[in-house]
């Protein structure tokens, strides 16, 4: 074990989305950081890997545009290389390409449904604020105005891209507040390399603003005083080394 501890303002453990933006705000803010990840890559589950010669992104695809993950890339000044599909969303549905933008989900779910209307009614009371009581699931929802396949392979669909979980599993109320009240992701694209492309990106920023990544360098044990966080052990090439705060 190194025993002089290196000493940091933030140490922030893990490189993954949320890792590596709370880390590019710190640097903005001139805070001395170090980051430290277990793998040997950045991005955690929004990254991507090389399989058979094939960038495959391994978790997110869509990433948000004009959000605060945005404004923290230009804390740093770090492009974001997204590009935009136009028409945002179309789904391809019995070789026909329904495009959501232009007729909204009404369109989409009347191809399917006659009761496509009391579905968008339940979408605009769930925008005024009544949403279905807490248990219920987004399939009993959806049972109690359609027993179309379709229309509930589109909404479990939406459920496993969206919350990764199946459409009895994720409440009503989330897959509404996500969709009808909060419109969900207005704008978003996708990174040509691949989504850990950006992270990338915004580690090299990191970087250039004086923080320091470490990568394949877990962290074992965390040490407190006084009841808070004072610093860590990683494990860096073989070794242990210790991080820590400033003395108070
Ligand atoms: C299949 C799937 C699809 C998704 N699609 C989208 C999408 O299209 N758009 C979207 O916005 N979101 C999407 N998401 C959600 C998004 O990927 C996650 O919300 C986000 O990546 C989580 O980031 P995080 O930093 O919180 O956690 P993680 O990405 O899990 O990062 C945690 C990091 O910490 C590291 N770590 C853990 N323990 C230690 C330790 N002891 N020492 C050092 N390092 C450690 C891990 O290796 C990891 O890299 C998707 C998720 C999944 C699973």
């Amino acid at each position: 074990m190194n025993t002089h501890p290196t000493v940091y303002d933030a140490v922030v453990i893990g490189a993954g989305a949320g890792g590596l933006s709370a880390a590019a705000r710190l640097v903005a803010a001139r805070r001395k950081v170090l980051v430290v990840e277990s793998l040997g890559r950045v991005g955690g589950r929004a990254s991507s890997e090389q399989i058979d010669g094939f960038t495959v992104n391994i978790g997110a695809i869509a990433i948000e545009r004009g959000g605060v993950f945005e404004e923290t890339f230009g804390l740093l000044n770090v492009p974001l290389d997204i590009r935009e599909p136009s028409p945002a969303t179309v789904f391809l549905i019995d070789g026909k390409v329904i495009n959501v933008a232009k007729g909204g989900w009404g369109m989409l779910l009347g191809t399917f449904t006659k009761q496509a209307a009391k579905i968008g009614t339940k979408f605009a009371d769930a925008r005024a604020g009544d949403l279905p009581e807490a248990k219920m699931s987004t399939k009993e929802w959806l049972s109690q105005y359609t027993k179309n396949e379709t229309v509930h392979a589109i909404f479990r669909n939406l459920c496993a891209a969206i919350f990764a979980a199946n459409d009895d599993e994720v409440p009503a109320r989330a897959f509404l507040t996500y969709f009808a009240v909060k419109g969900a992701f207005k704008r978003f694209g996708f990174c040509p390399r691949g989504t850990v492309g950006l992270w990338n990106d915004l580690a090299d920023g990191i970087r250039q603003a004086g923080g320091e990544i470490w990568l394949d360098a877990p962290v074992t044990q965390l040490h407190t005083q006084d009841g808070l966080a004072s610093g860590v052990t990683v494990m860096k090439d073989g070794a242990a080394q210790r991080a820590s705060r400033p003395a108070p």
